[in-house]
């Protein structure tokens, strides 16, 4: 049983169900999270609901230097857009790879 093709799998649930990939990162695996419909932070990684703190979320964007965390960036703004089911799961797995780099 893989499960990173099983996080793969659930954040395309995810943004196919409406929900969308978010700039913060899970603050236990550091991976991209994703806000469900119903507003509840998830992280498909860690397969966990995140509890979003009462100030606005952190808009702290770390100095990108890291050509990997660029292309991460990018990566996730265009999944961001992405309607096809097929290149979502392609630009997931591709976001989770490059993470791996880190
Ligand atoms: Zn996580």
């Amino acid at each position: 049983m893989n499960s990173k093709d099983k996080s793969v799998e659930m954040a395309a649930e995810i943004l196919l169900d409406g929900g969308k990939l978010l700039r913060d990162s899970c603050p236990i695996c550091r991976m991209p999270i994703f806000e469900r419909k119903d507003h509840v932070l998830y992280c498909t990684t860690c397969n966990r609901e995140l509890v979003r703190e009462n100030k606005e979320p952190s808009q702290e964007v770390e100095p990108s230097s890291n050509p990997i965390q660029e292309k991460i960036n990018s990566l996730s703004e265009q999944l961001r857009k992405e309607q096809d089911p097929q290149k979502i799961i392609e630009y997931a797995n591709l976001i989770k790879t490059l993470q791996e780099l880190l």
